[in-house]
């Protein structure tokens, strides 16, 4: 049953290879009738060619039958070498561009919050690692398998006619060869995961001596002597395991070598030697049975080699249509369109906690926002402050208690939608190693249009200039990890491209988290102060660390205890004497501390 399992898995990602490359089977089908007139015609050729040696007959009689079988083989080995070499190939590509294509659309459909969860995570890596090339590889054991199967039973009724004796003895040694290559490879294989964690310590230990950001460390203090002291346990412990796996598989290999060379091929030997020598069959029987005996037992090997290989596939294909068939359970549900930015956003007592982990981290939470507000979001680290924007991204839903874009439940517009509504940088944003211009405009410039949104941008954020003088301007590469060229901004100039995201987006809604850390306060106040000062139609939300960046906001929100504890103006809240006025204290006294 499982068996049977393993093998419809097998045929249904096979599919995908019909519909991805439907020309490829024809040249299959040419290739496998190709290696079965190969083999057949390897075994009367060799006949023949006996003959014509001993009957010491006229040439003439034997050379057309020679010349044809010649023929044969060589446009069947072409055949072969064309789809081999090129055909396969070929169709290999086409396969993995169109089912990476395929698979990559597929992974917006992905819950962010499944993310949080390793296993979901370790699948899905998996899944989008192999899942491209799996198909393919299948359908080419798969095309083997047909191929060799035929030419057992080809080469295998060629000998049947005479010598049914010599078929059991070979299918006898290679069920026996294909049982202990089995235990030797799940020898082997049990010891690659005993010793996978080791051999994972042994890479790291070999990066840190080659990697430059180990250097300086390694320069400076005496950590290298103790790197080399583990590198040697860790070598120690793979080399005894590796010992002990190799004394454990030795009588294997040794029963496996006779089994091979002794009841294999000298049975083989054996056999046709008694009946040759008896008189039992001619010389050129002989020496086509020979080889057809050797084609039986190599395409008979093949046959088996496929039942395991189809098991071992059988595991990838699970991860493969897990993934094609995930069912989210918050993406796509959006039902309708949302055609206008709202004008008021309701958190409307709103609670919510990660999947799988304790306490509400928003608590009977109530806020309105309105069009073009310039709000602050402050509160100690942990408090729920990008918590709460990924609730308006729609990256998980309230678990009571609703969003509402202009007293409509959010839940209902598609993700797209909602999404579309807000310019986001978090504070762990990514830098692509693409051009300045792809890295704020999150695609490629199409018009002069949009260079100029991109110049714009830059503008705003105080890099026009800095990004001019480059010899490739908006069309620098990022990063240097593929260009000599590349322009390696610092960490501060990395958090103002990032902004300029922002700027060069036709969102309504800016959101901010805390992405000008790196920067000192006085860039990061002006960042701030611009941002609010040129989307003036603009809906901004500014999540912040340093309290004295987000003074001039026309709201400050301070969220405590899971909800919002204080909400004014800075003077209202100054003004007010509490939570606020004392973090803002304690931080301006900090500032002044490390300013002296
Ligand atoms: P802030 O942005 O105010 O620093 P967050 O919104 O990031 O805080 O986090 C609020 C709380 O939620 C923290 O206690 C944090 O540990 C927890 N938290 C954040 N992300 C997750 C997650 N993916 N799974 C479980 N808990 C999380």
């Amino acid at each position: 049953m499982k068996m049977f399992n393993s093998f419809r898995k097998n045929f249904k990602i096979v599919g995908f290879v019909f519909r991805f490359c439907p020309g490829y089977k024809y040249f299959t089908i040419l290739f496998i009738i190709a290696s079965l007139l190969n083999s057949v015609s390897k075994v009367f050729l060799i006949q023949k060619a006996i003959e014509l040696f001993v009957k010491e007959s006229p040439f003439g009689e034997f050379a057309s039958a020679i010349a044809v079988y010649l023929i044969v083989i060589l446009v069947t080995a072409f055949i072969r070498i064309f789809y081999r070499g090129y055909i396969s190939g070929k169709y290999r590509l086409v396969y993995i561009n169109k089912m990476r294509d395929y698979m990559y659309r597929l992974a917006h459909r992905i819950d962010y919050a499944d993310f949080d969860n390793p296993d979901f995570y370790d699948q899905y890596a998996r899944a989008l690692r192999d899942g491209a090339s799996r198909g393919i590889l299948v359908y080419e054991d798969l095309a083997g398998f047909v191929s060799s199967l035929l030419n057992t039973f080809a080469v295998g009724s060629i000998i049947l006619i005479t010598d049914w004796m010599l078929v059991l003895i070979i299918i006898f040694a290679s069920i026996c060869s294909f049982i202990l290559k089995n235990i030797i490879n799940r020898k082997w294989y049990l010891h690659d995961k005993a010793t996978e964690k080791n051999r994972r310590m042994y890479r790291y230990l070999n990066r840190t001596f080659y990697r430059q950001r180990y250097a300086a460390e390694i320069k400076t203090t005496p950590v290298s002597g103790l790197l080399v002291d583990k590198y040697k346990e860790t070598a120690a412990d793979i080399n005894k395991a590796y010992l002990r796996t190799q004394r454990g598989v030795i009588l294997y290999d040794a029963l496996l070598n006779f089994v091979e060379t002794g009841i294999e091929q000298g049975g083989t030997y054996l056999f046709l030697g008694y009946k040759l020598f008896f008189g039992l069959i001619d010389i050129s029987r002989f020496g086509s049975v020979l080889n057809a005996a050797m084609q039986f037992s190599g395409n008979f090997t093949n046959v088996m080699n496929f039942i395991t290989r189809i098991k071992q596939n059988a595991l990838y294909i699970d991860d493969f249509f897990w993934y094609l068939e995930y069912e989210p359970g918050l993406e796509t549900r959006g039902r309708e369109a949302l055609l206008a930015s709202p004008e008021t956003i309701d958190v409307d007592r709103v609670y919510f906690r990660y999947p799988e982990s304790g306490d509400f981290v928003l608590r009977d939470f109530l806020l309105t926002i309105k069009k073009g507000e310039k709000l602050a979001i402050v509160g100690l680290n942990g408090s729920g402050k990008t918590t709460l924007v990924k609730l308006l991204l729609k990256f998980y839903l309230p678990v009571k208690g609703k969003i509402l874009f202009d007293n409509q439940d959010y839940a209902m517009f598609f993700e797209k939608d909602v999404r579309r509504q807000f310019a986001v940088i978090f504070q762990d944003f990514e830098i692509y190693a693409l051009s300045v211009a792809e890295n704020i405009l999150m695609r490629r410039a199409e018009s002069a249009e949009d260079e100029k949104r991109v110049w714009d941008a830059l503008e705003m954020v105080g890099m026009r200039e800095k990004v001019a003088s480059m010899p490739d301007g908006i069309n620098t590469q990022v990063t240097r990890e593929f260009h000599r060229r590349g322009a390696g901004f610092s960490g501060g100039e990395q958090q103002k491209l990032a902004i300029a995201r922002v700027f060069a987006s036709d969102a309504d809604i800016y959101v901010l988290d805390e992405p000008t850390s790196s920067l000192d306060p006085l860039s990061e106040k002006q960042i701030n102060d611009l941002i609010i000062e040129k989307a003036r139609d603009k809906t901004i939300i500014i999540i912040a660390h340093r309290l004295s960046t987000v003074v001039d906001v026309d709201r400050i929100i301070l969220i405590e205890d899971h909800k919002i504890k204080e909400m004014g103006t800075h003077r209202e809240l100054i003004a007010r004497g509490e939570r606020y006025r004392k973090l803002f204290a304690t931080q301006a006294s900090l500032y002044k501390k490390a300013s002296r």
